[in-house]
């Protein structure tokens, strides 16, 4: 019997309709899920959209003319955006990264991350409010993204030859604008910068020891390069292990040309193992999801575009936050934040996500029927 082929579109919407407690109880910013984790990181979509078609994400056989993006009225707008984000800051979120799809393709961006930076925590402390982007239109940007409040970047970059670049992003996209970009949120100010690369074994792993030389020659320490293992997010990238180059042996490698040493990580819930150059040089970090899981502090929620929230980056249902945002009680009024708030903290209160501990079961458990959200539309 032939498979049946359930479209993409259809597939992202699955969500569930979140419950609001019949008492109002108000965020005490001490919430916790079913292992014990707090939530302290929001990751936002603010476009499904993308100009690259990397193939890990976004490959060009499923993404292309003919695919349905969402269409703007389905988007949150920045005011919705800011009232999740501020509930999310009362239950003691503290960091927020935008991400998409491309974010930097959403208009006016800037006016958004201008009403984040307006937030506080409850100790009256500004976020930790962040972007990662593929660095396409970032050298134009960059200015009136540190004007609006921004404070740091993570720019996507998996190879420093233009011809494996141009490759791995798919639309011809040359690697020196991307450099470009990075440059120029250097000289805006934008710090921290990090560089995130996506490892492939056979299509970019020779690149790692020249992208890391560059990094190190032309942006200084102040730039911190990251490897990525290539991960089995969504449904559509034809991910297979053998394709992952596990982190251990990107330090191998790195360690033979740059002689490095272990760094302790700077916060909880870091997803990155850190080391420094022996010489002085600057860090480097490695992120390890497939060989070596860190569900065991992952205190990360994913707001999609469409207001749907994701508690784990593998997860196949997300909570209709928008429903809450948009709709009303039965007895006809808005829902308040206080109520919304209380929806989240149920919601939190019952995750028990941990997807890559249990990776090889659940692959094992493939014939479930249950297909994984991608990840431009939940953001990385
Ligand atoms: N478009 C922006 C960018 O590329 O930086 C932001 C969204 S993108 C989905 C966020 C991050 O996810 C990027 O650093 C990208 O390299 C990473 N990513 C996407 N698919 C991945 C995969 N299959 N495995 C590992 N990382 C992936
Ligand atoms: Fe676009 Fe980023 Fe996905 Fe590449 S990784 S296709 S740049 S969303
Ligand atoms: Fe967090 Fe899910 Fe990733 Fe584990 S697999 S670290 S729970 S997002």
């Amino acid at each position: 019997m032939g498979e049946t082929i359930i479209p993409l579109a259809d597939l992202r919407y699955a969500a569930t309709l979140p419950p609001v407690p019949a008492q109002d109880q108000a965020p005490t910013g001490l919430l916790s899920d079913r292992l014990g984790r707090p939530l302290r990181d929001l990751r936002i979509s603010v476009t499904d959209r993308c100009n690259f078609r990397c193939s890990y994400c976004m490959p060009k056989d499923v993404f292309d003319r003919d695919y349905r993006f969402l269409p703007h009225s389905s988007l949150l707008s920045f005011e919705e955006i800011t009232r999740v984000a501020r509930i999310f800051v009362a239950h003691g979120v503290s960091k927020l990264r935008l991400t998409g799809g491309e974010p930097l393709l959403r208009k006016n961006l800037e006016v958004l991350i201008a009403q984040l930076a307006t937030l506080r925590t409850p100790q009256g402390q500004p976020l930790d409010i962040t972007l990662t982007t593929n660095g396409s239109v970032l050298a134009r940007k960059a200015q009136a993204l540190r004007d609006a409040g921004l404070k740091r970047v993570t720019v996507s970059l998996d190879a420093l030859d233009d011809t494996i670049f141009r490759r791995m992003n798919d639309v011809d996209f040359p690697v020196a604008d991307v450099l470009a970009g990075i440059a120029a949120a250097q000289r805006v100010g934008l710090a921290p910068i990090k560089i995130n690369m996506v490892v492939k074994r056979g299509t970019n792993d020779h690149e790692i020891v020249p992208l890391a030389r560059h990094v190190r020659d032309h942006f200084g320490p102040g730039v911190v390069l990251r490897f990525i293992e290539y991960m089995d997010v969504g449904a559509t990238n034809g991910w297979r292990m053998d394709e992952v180059l596990p982190s251990a042996e990107v330090v191998q490698r790195l360690g033979e040309v740059f002689p490095l040493q272990a760094l302790q990580a700077s916060a909880p819930g870091e997803t990155a193992q850190r080391w420094c150059y022996a010489d002085g040089g600057g860090e480097v970090g490695v992120i390890s999801s497939v060989t070596q899981a860190f569900c065991s502090d992952c205190n990360r929620a994913r707001l999609s575009t469409e207001g749907k929230l994701f508690l784990c980056l593998f997860a196949n249902r997300g909570h209709d936050l928008r429903a809450l945002l948009r709709g009303s009680s039965p007895a006809g009024q808005p829902w308040t934040d206080t109520q919304i708030a209380g929806a989240v903290g149920l919601i939190w209160g019952q995750r028990e996500d941990r997807y890559s501990e249990l990776r090889g079961a659940l692959q094992a458990d493939a014939g479930s029927g249950t297909r994984r959200v991608e990840m431009h539309y939940i953001g990385g």
